[in-house]
């Protein structure tokens, strides 16, 4: 068993502070009362810049790590830039790790994706499936890496000790998503394209594929909580799975998203984009058993995701 953590004593490092994930880390540490978090910019500190990221986290001194931090994106960009897609998030993550070693950090939680995976797990899918079988192409670059960074955790428990954790959230959505119709991901990207047209008064939405494969999508203030729950009670060199326990075809998710935002025009398929991997529902009884249970349902998470996109993007 671990040390439980009191977030009012500790100081907590969270990679990636200002994103999707990493924002809603930040929220969910300010409610249990955090007694300090740091967090840079990537305008303030490139991850990828070894020399600098030492420096900032060893100067730093967080007792806590927390790595959200990632080159991400969608279908298309992941299958576009495969290069930057692997290199940059194997920097990021080395040296992130690399320098909460050098200052003897001993609790850091490290976030993958359901993506890990191979393309024909059996769903839904265990943990114990991962680097049973080939990846998804259009996303096996990002996935790679992930990869790496689980067993890099791994190593420093092997090696020296130490009780870092990994977990692997499913496809996650929330405020401060990236709505960029060429790199974002499937949801942030219909609310988008709905919203326009609702607008501009299209009579059809174009999207991608065939609308078949089936996705899961957890709220991320769902998953801050599952972060925090993790880092104090979870101990383990394997993985962990954080999901919302079912799926839904993309089509259903195009119908759900148009409705949400008050589209009620045609939806058209542009099936000579890629599909993707046809299902990644993740298994959750390992951390159900822990007594972890997501909250925020798909209609409710869309509509409050809608609302802060018409304040900050639109
Ligand atoms: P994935 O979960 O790694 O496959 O990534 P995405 O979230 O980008 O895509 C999920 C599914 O949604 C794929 O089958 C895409 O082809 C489909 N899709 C449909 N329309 C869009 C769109 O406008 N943008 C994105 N990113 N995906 C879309």
């Amino acid at each position: 068993m671990v040390q439980p953590i009191n977030w009012p004593d500790v100081k907590v490092y969270v990679a990636g502070h200002n994103g999707l994930v990493g924002s809603a880390i930040v929220r969910a540490l300010e409610s249990a009362g955090v007694g300090e978090v740091v967090g840079w910019r990537s305008s303030e500190l490139d991850l990828t810049d070894r020399d600098a990221t030492m420096d900032a986290i060893t100067e730093a001194r967080p007792d806590v790590v927390i790595d959200a931090a990632a080159k991400v994106g969608g279908i298309m960009a992941n299958s576009t830039y495969p290069v930057e897609f692997l290199k940059d998030n194997v920097l990021i993550q080395t040296n992130v790790m690399d320098a909460a070693h050098a200052i003897d950090i001993d609790r850091l939680l490290f976030l993958g994706s359901s993506c890990i995976y191979p393309r024909h797990a059996t769903q839904p899918i265990r943990e114990s499936s991962l680097m049973t079988g080939p990846l998804e192409p259009t996303n096996q670059a990002y996935a790679m890496a992930k990869i790496s960074g689980i067993f890099y955790i791994e190593a420093h428990r092997t090696e020296y000790g130490r009780h870092w954790i990994s977990a692997m959230p499913t496809n996650l959505y929330g405020p401060k998503d990236n709505f960029d119709l060429e790199t974002s991901h499937v949801l942030p990207a219909f609310i988008r394209r709905f919203h326009e047209a609702k607008t501009s008064g299209a009579a059809t939405v174009t999207v991608w594929g065939t609308g078949a494969p089936r996705r899961e999508f957890l709220h991320v203030d769902d998953l801050a909580q599952a972060c925090l729950m993790l880092l104090q009670t979870y101990d383990s060199p394997e993985t962990i799975n954080v999901g919302w326990g079912d799926d839904l075809p993309i089509r259903e998710l195009a119908e759900t998203v148009a409705s949400v935002v008050g589209y009620a025009g045609d939806i058209e398929w542009d099936t000579s984009k890629p599909d993707g991997m046809p299902r990644k529902l993740l298994d959750t009884s390992r951390i159900n058993a822990l007594g972890w249970q997501p909250t925020i349902k798909l209609r409710d998470g869309l509509t409050s995701t809608y609302e802060w996109f018409v304040e900050n993007v639109a």
